[in-house]
């Protein structure tokens, strides 16, 4: 891997060199049959993905591109969106749904907790929501969101199902054909991002909407959008040497490359793996005396946030382990300063997690908190052995 550090902040994650010699290809026109030919190819792995009826669309932008493009062409002005949100990203939907006046009520767990499947029913109970947004792992707290006991509650009441999937999607389960307890509770939409579990420069927005998302999207009519709004991106999708705003050339031919390696590699390995990876890097932190936020079985297998113990400075930490090549990121909110975030996903290898482990207890070492980083090590190779 030609990169000099160990990029472990929960998105971007590190990038490999396929990825970057495909990305370094030679730029062409968004027209030419050869980038046509790799553009319909990544549509096509990305229906393998999420294994949807619907429509996937796959664009430039970021993460906040996707929410906005499924939020906006699902829900009008008026209508009630009902957000689900385990931390700072779930709350990001209330703004999004403020900015183009749908009307938001918010269930928000306490940091670190999960959000009850039973105060989703007692809300959807009251009122009629058009949609619920649900966040996948939310990259604030690591906390992951249990979707066999959401995705029923909020079929039942008739509310469209949008998944946050950008630091879960290829790394944690989101398949568009899994039924939920009925024939017909299945999750409608799932966003996305390039950058995280994927494991490909950031810059792509990636969105699939099933067949009762693409009707909602009909429904609407005209909604407050241009460069967002789905309908001008589906014949592109369907025929990718069509023309609406020029795709980001370069990058697709990045994310088609980091698709061949996702698929190749399995998704239901890479599901393992990543479980695998989070039991593993949180139960070592364990013996430095730290400790997750979320609960384990609350856990999201692509990130973790992590508690310092007492007397540990969160600038002198990160700085010192990033001297030794390990770039981890702070926490947000309320957290800055009292724990760290520690992405564990996308290309992110064991032999790489080891390292950082080993590095971090060095690190503890070298700031006057003596701690065992070689026990450390042994109980990740340990964990990591019974998960997979
Ligand atoms: C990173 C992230 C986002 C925002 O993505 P950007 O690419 O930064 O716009 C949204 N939701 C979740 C869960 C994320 O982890």
């Amino acid at each position: 891997m030609r990169n000099e550090e160990m990029l472990l902040v929960p998105g971007p994650t590190p990038v490999i060199d396929a990825i970057y010699d495909a990305m370094a290809s030679e730029t062409r026109g968004h027209t030419d049959p050869r980038f046509v030919a790799i553009f319909k190819h990544a549509i096509e792995q990305t229906r393998q993905l999420f294994q949807t009826d619907g429509e996937v669309f796959v664009v430039a932008g970021s993460g906040t591109t996707a929410m906005e493009m499924a939020l906006v062409n699902t829900v009008a002005a008026g209508e009630k969106v009902l957000v689900v949100s385990q931390g700072y990203f779930g709350d990001r939907f209330i703004q999004l749904g403020e900015a183009f006046g749908i009307e938001v009520d918010v269930l928000q767990s306490e940091w670190g907790k999960q959000v009850a499947p039973a105060a989703v029913e007692k809300k959807l109970a009251t009122g009629q929501y058009k949609a619920v947004t649900i966040t996948h792992a939310d990259t604030s707290t690591g906390v992951a969101a249990d979707l066999d006991a959401l995705v029923p509650v909020v079929k039942k009441h008739g509310a469209l199902v949008i998944l946050d999937g950008v630091c879960a999607t290829a790394a944690m389960e989101e398949n568009m054909s899994k039924t939920y307890g009925h024939p017909d509770y299945k999750i409608d939409v799932v966003l996305t991002g390039s950058q995280k579990a994927i494991g490909v420069p950031p810059g792509l927005a990636i969105v699939a909407f099933n067949q009762a998302a693409l009707a909602a999207r009909k429904q609407l009519g005209r909604i407050p959008a241009y460069y967002c709004d789905i309908n001008n991106w589906q014949p592109i999708m369907q025929d990718p040497g069509k023309y609406f705003a020029t795709p980001p050339v370069n990058l697709i031919y990045a994310y088609e490359e980091g698709m061949k390696l996702v698929l190749a590699e399995g998704l239901s390995n890479r599901y393992v793996r990543h479980t695998a990876f989070g039991k593993a890097v949180r139960a070592a932190l364990t013996e430095y005396g730290m400790k997750a936020l979320a609960e384990e079985e609350a856990a999201a297998s692509t990130l973790s946030c992590i508690l310092y113990p007492d007397g540990v400075d969160d600038s002198a930490f990160r700085a010192a382990l990033a001297k030794k090549g390990i770039i981890v990121a702070g926490a947000l909110a309320h957290l800055a300063g009292k724990a760290f975030r520690i992405g564990h996903m996308g290309n992110t290898t064991e032999e790489m997690l080891k390292k950082a482990i080993e590095l971090i207890g060095d690190t503890l070492n070298e700031l006057g908190h003596p701690v065992d980083s070689a026990k450390a090590v042994e109980r990740f190779n340990k964990e990591v052995l019974t998960s997979v």
